[in-house]
């Protein structure tokens, strides 16, 4: 694309409210356009969409394209990809970042692929130095891959958490741009039959400011009982090793590495985890990481900032204990 120049993010409104992941991949686009130039447009398509569209801007965008019908929902990628090819042309854009999400991974190719360019999928990381880099994993999260587009615009899906969002302020200014392209209703090829939303109990596990989470080591489904106790006392949500979740003792929902959900909380309490290259995918932007392993030698325990070397079956009840007695 002649003169591209800033950031697309093809956001996402749940609830009536800007995703989390929007406001991170906004961040993300400030950062870029700060070095690079230009501006940061942000895509909204939905039903009522333009009543967040201050929001975007408060969170960093210029320029916010609305796709405002209620005929895109629910999400279809022929429906959406006609306003995402618009709102790209409009905004010559030297990236367009979307979430890794269902919307955003199902998306993001096609629009690459009508965009001519390629795509780098599972983004953990972007900079630039004169040009773009996207850092994604590789080898089943053995190494990391550093991808260098040849041709712009850049698309990328992006990793919820391994971006920070800015502080939102009500006070910037920006634009609203409508976007012609609708959905033509009679020519889907694709039919949505229903939706089923995850419950979630207490706080989301992506955003929890503490994660408490159990392996293999623990032994059987009945081992997180204590580690919900844990979470509890602590106001944090559970996740499970992806051996765990294999072995049937925790939703799936609540795996977290590679495969399943990145988090960064201020405290990650790891019990009976290893600590194997794709667990550590998911969670090594923790900023504090305790480790509960019987074995001194396991990657979990060398890189935590606290350690305890025992059996989380002699840890556990004391440790939740005392903290019930800080917390009273
Ligand atoms: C492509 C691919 C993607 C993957 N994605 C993910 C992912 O997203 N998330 C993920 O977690 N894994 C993922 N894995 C699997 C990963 O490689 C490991 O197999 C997995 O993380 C191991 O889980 P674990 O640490 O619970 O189990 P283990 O490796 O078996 O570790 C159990 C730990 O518990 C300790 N322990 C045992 N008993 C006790 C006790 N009584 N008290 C205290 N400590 C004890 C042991 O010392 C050990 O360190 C992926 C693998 C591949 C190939």
């Amino acid at each position: 694309m002649a003169d591209a120049q800033g950031v697309l993010v093809v956001g996402e409104v749940a609830d009536g409210n800007l995703t989390g992941l929007t406001t991170e991949l906004l961040g993300a686009g400030r950062r870029l356009v700060e070095k690079a130039g230009g501006k940061v447009g942000c895509l909204l398509v939905g039903a009522a969409v333009s009543g967040v569209a201050n929001d975007a801007i408060a969170y960093g965008a210029d320029v916010v394209y609305v796709a405002e019908d209620g005929a895109f929902e629910p999400y279809a990628a022929e429906a959406w990809l006609p306003a995402a090819q618009e709102a790209a042309a409009k905004a010559s854009p030297a990236a367009v970042l979307l979430g890794q999400t269902s919307i955003g991974r199902d998306l993001a190719p096609r629009l690459a692929f009508r965009l001519g360019v390629g795509v780098s999928m599972d983004t953990v990381a972007i900079e630039y130095d004169s040009k773009l880099h996207f850092t994604r994993a590789a080898y089943g999260g053995n190494a990391r891959a550093q991808l260098a587009p040849k041709s712009l615009p850049a698309v990328a899906t992006v990793k919820g958490k391994s971006q920070d969002p800015l502080e939102p302020d009500s006070g910037r200014g920006g634009t609203v741009e409508h976007i012609a392209a609708r959905p033509a209703a009679d020519q889907a090829r694709v039919k949505v039959l229903g939706q089923e939303k995850a419950k979630v109990e207490g706080v989301r596990l992506e955003d929890a400011d503490v994660v408490v989470t159990g392996g293999r080591g623990l032994g059987g489904p009945e081992g997180f009982q204590a580690l919900e106790e844990l979470a509890a006392v602590l106001g944090g949500a559970v996740g499970a090793s992806r051996a765990a979740c294999d072995l049937g003792w925790y939703p799936p929902s609540a795996q977290v590495g590679l495969t399943g959900v990145t988090v960064s909380p201020t405290l990650y309490v790891a019990v009976a985890v290893s600590g194997a290259s794709q667990h550590m995918a998911g969670m090594s932007g923790s900023k504090n990481i305790v480790a509960i392993n019987k074995d001194p030698e396991a990657n979990m325990v060398k890189a935590a900032r606290f350690a305890v070397v025992a059996d989380f079956k002699q840890v556990l009840p004391s440790l939740i204990e005392e903290l019930r007695k800080l917390r009273a």
